[in-house]
């Protein structure tokens, strides 16, 4: 259910996003002669759907949400792209198949000039690029137009579904455990365990909250959320408590434990 209204919100915002993106050029935007603006803030918009969707359901930042929500930002920016060339050759769709190939790769080729172009005038007035360098300069820009549309949706996700952020190393934690258990006792012991920094016996315990699983008669449980830099494994857990209401389930209490550096490390390791 969940997945299904992503994929919905998703779809619908990158159509969105694209047509504005369209309207506005913003595939073209660059600072600098190098950074994608326009493209950033495609992949930055096209997020808000599977964020949506993600606080909706609390479904979190599983990786299969991420993937959902790049995949629209890809879709936004190749729509804004295609619909630029749509409206740059308005009978391009009514031309046989092998004169579109042609015409999409000449395009393609438009594309790359412009962008050897821009990064042609940044430089002092002396200095003249070979042709070839040109086109390799273009198509890496290219090449960074679409990456950063993509890692700009990533982000947006991220900072939507209030991932922590690590200022030190600067990146976005991870998702390293989601534990759904119905066994409250081993979470309360769990729970104890991290507070009074046991981290053996919180391990042992842990296998103990994993093997309660969730059965479709339990009408209470437990989520345990951890997410962690990947560098220097500073933490975030969060313990929700879940009730199934009508229609789907719905997060009662919730409650953070922050860990720094040295804590996370020594109590979350596995
Ligand atoms: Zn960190």
């Amino acid at each position: 259910m969940g997945a299904f209204v992503a994929l919905c919100l998703t779809t619908v915002t990158s159509l969105a996003v694209a047509y504005a993106g369209h309207r506005f050029d913003l595939a073209h935007i660059h600072l600098i002669g190098g950074i994608p603006v326009g493209a950033l803030f495609i992949g930055g918009c096209a997020a808000i759907g599977t964020a949506l969707a993600v606080r909706l359901f609390a479904i979190y930042d599983t990786s299969g949400m991420r993937v959902f929500a790049q995949f629209g930002g890809l879709m936004a920016y190749s729509g804004a792209v295609l619909l630029d060339y749509v409206a740059a050759h308005p009978n391009a769709l009514l031309a046989p198949l092998t004169a579109q190939a042609l015409e999409s790769v000449k395009y393609l080729q438009t594309l790359v000039e412009q962008g050897s172009a821009a990064f042609a005038r940044q430089l002092p007035g002396w200095v003249r690029l070979p042709v070839e360098v040109g086109f390799w300069v273009g198509g890496a820009r290219l090449v960074i137009e679409i990456v950063g549309a993509i890692v700009a949706t990533g982000w947006m996700l991220s900072m939507l579904t209030d991932v922590p952020f690590c200022w030190k190393n600067r990146r976005f934690y991870e998702l390293r455990q989601l534990i759904e258990s119905a066994n409250m006792q081993a979470v309360r012991e769990w729970e104890m365990a991290m507070n009074q920094r046991r981290p053996v016996e919180a391990r042992a315990i842990l296998a103990r909250v994993r093997q309660g699983r969730v059965r479709p008669e339990d009408r209470r449980w437990v989520r345990i959320v951890v997410h962690q830099c990947p560098v220097c494994h500073a933490s975030r857990l969060r313990i929700e408590g879940r009730r199934r209401g009508v229609g789907f389930a719905r997060t009662e209490t919730s409650q953070e434990i922050t860990l720094d550096p040295v804590r996370g490390a020594a109590l979350l390791a596995t």
